[in-house]
């Protein structure tokens, strides 16, 4: 059954973000089940889901509560939409259920299918304000080197990803980026306080303001922790400097909560963690848990008074926008987080306990830093020799990631960084689990790059 899957597979589906060519005579491997952390593949094996799906099953697997949730609204009423003066409940409870818990100043919601959706909105939703504020001179909006922000042709233009632009160009125009506050990536200056290089990233943020005008600059669009980047955790400096360079341009602040949304670095919101103010907060992934597409913009008073009182109609809007059965999920989903405490736990007990033990990771030969913030954790792969990255040629992230799925952890790669992000209701035994897998795959990979 899994030979025959894998041949259909190959003949017929074309996966995202896969290298076709990569597959080989194995195929892909086929996930048939999954419950609580570990996904379950049509051999039977278990797999510790260290990244949570794509970043998102934050309550895990098997929670009948949230199929129940799709099953009752599926039969009261599967489909409506939220266009031209209608509305439905989940989609209303949900949008209270959101501004309850966002940051005081957001008190809108306008939903779409999906984080890349939520970022086109959000381009939309900022062109539109300044136009409307009689400053349509401000054009520019400023994202970051390795951001992620979707993979639509806003999402992919937003982000930073420049192999994506270079399969996807031209972009839409008006969007640059700048540098991202990546202190081992840029190779650890030495002597240099990653404080000062935080506040280095700001004063390129500035420069790079300066030279598109100061009055042509819309918005800057940022992760809390840069996740698709390399679960990149910036310098505590980092994000009160760029608030500062913000407010003094008077430019839009707008924080890419996909990702460190709901619960993943320990609080509701990354943007909580930081203490930041933002206009604009796309949401999607744990919003749901992942367990059916929904996503988000949340809205500040700022943006939404001036898109409602002076707007009149926003020609904008997905035909699933706020889609009932995902509404209900979401809701439901939230209700459970909040009865459950996950998101305090995370910030009291889990995340501490990973920041421990993965923390030990630092002393295997082959990982040159090993961090993490809340759920979210990275290892920097080097060579044990030289103590710097290896040639990029040997695929080293890759291979590590390879021998991680085959003990039965999952583990992401973006270059030779390893990245995770469980589901936040992993137990300590399983975050044990996870650590030793890790250090197992690390092993295996040292053996075969015979370093
Ligand atoms: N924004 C961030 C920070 C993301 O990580 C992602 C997806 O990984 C997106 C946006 C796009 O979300 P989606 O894949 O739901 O379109």
């Amino acid at each position: 059954k899994t030979g025959q899957l894998q041949r259909l597979d190959r003949a017929h589906h074309l996966h995202p973000f896969t290298d076709f060519k990569s597959l080989g005579e194995e195929g892909s491997r086929i996930i048939e089940r999954a419950e609580g952390a570990y996904i379950i593949d049509s051999e039977g094996n278990r797999i510790l889901d260290g990244m949570a799906g794509l970043w998102c099953v934050n309550l895990g697997y098997g929670r009948e509560e949230l199929v129940a949730a799709a099953t009752e609204q599926m039969h009261q009423l599967p489909y409506y939409n939220n266009f031209f003066k209608t509305t439905h409940p989940p989609a209303v409870q949900l949008a209270e259920k959101l501004v309850s818990l966002a940051p005081e100043h957001m008190n809108r919601v306008f939903f779409t299918g999906s984080g890349s959706e939520a970022n086109d909105t959000v381009l939309r939703m900022v062109r539109r304000y300044w136009a409307l504020k009689g400053k349509p001179e401000k054009q520019w909006v400023i994202g970051r080197e390795n951001g992620y922000h979707g993979s639509t042709v806003a999402g992919m233009s937003l982000g930073g990803m420049a192999p994506m632009h270079e399969q996807g160009g031209p972009c839409v125009p008006g969007i640059t980026h700048v540098r991202q506050p990546y202190w081992f990536g840029e190779g650890r200056p030495a002597g240099q306080d990653p404080n000062d290089f935080g506040i280095e990233c700001a004063a390129a943020l500035e420069a790079k303001i300066r030279e598109l005008g100061e009055e042509n600059v819309a918005a800057f669009i940022a992760e809390p922790v840069q996740g698709a980047g390399g679960a990149i955790i910036p310098p505590q400096s980092y994000w009160p400097a760029v608030k500062a360079v913000l407010d003094k341009y008077d430019i839009l602040l707008v924080v890419d909560e996909v990702i460190c949304g709901f619960g993943r670095l320990g609080e509701w919101f990354g943007s909580v963690h930081y203490d930041l103010t933002p206009d604009l907060m796309p949401i999607a992934k744990g919003l749901s848990s992942g367990y059916l597409p929904i996503g988000g913009v949340l809205v500040g008073d700022r943006v939404a008074d001036t898109l409602i009182e002076e707007g009149g109609e926003f020609f904008h809007g997905f035909t699933y926008s706020g889609h009932p059965a995902c509404a209900a999920v979401a809701l439901r989903n939230l209700e459970l987080m909040e009865a459950e405490g996950v998101v305090e736990r995370v910030r009291d007990d889990l995340g501490p306990y990973l920041a421990q033990r993965w923390g030990e990771l630092g002393d295997h030969p082959l990982v040159g830093e090993a961090r993490s913030l809340g759920l979210v954790g990275a290892l920097e792969l080097v060579d044990p020799e030289t103590g710097e990255r290896f040639d990029k040629a040997l695929g080293a992230g890759n291979l590590c990631r390879d021998h991680s799925f085959a003990s039965g952890l999952v583990m992401r790669s973006v270059g030779d960084t390893m990245i995770i992000s469980p589901p936040l209701v992993i137990s300590h035994e399983e975050i044990d689990e996870l650590v030793d897998k890790a250090r197992a795959a690390l092993d295996a990979t040292q053996r075969q790059l015979a370093v």
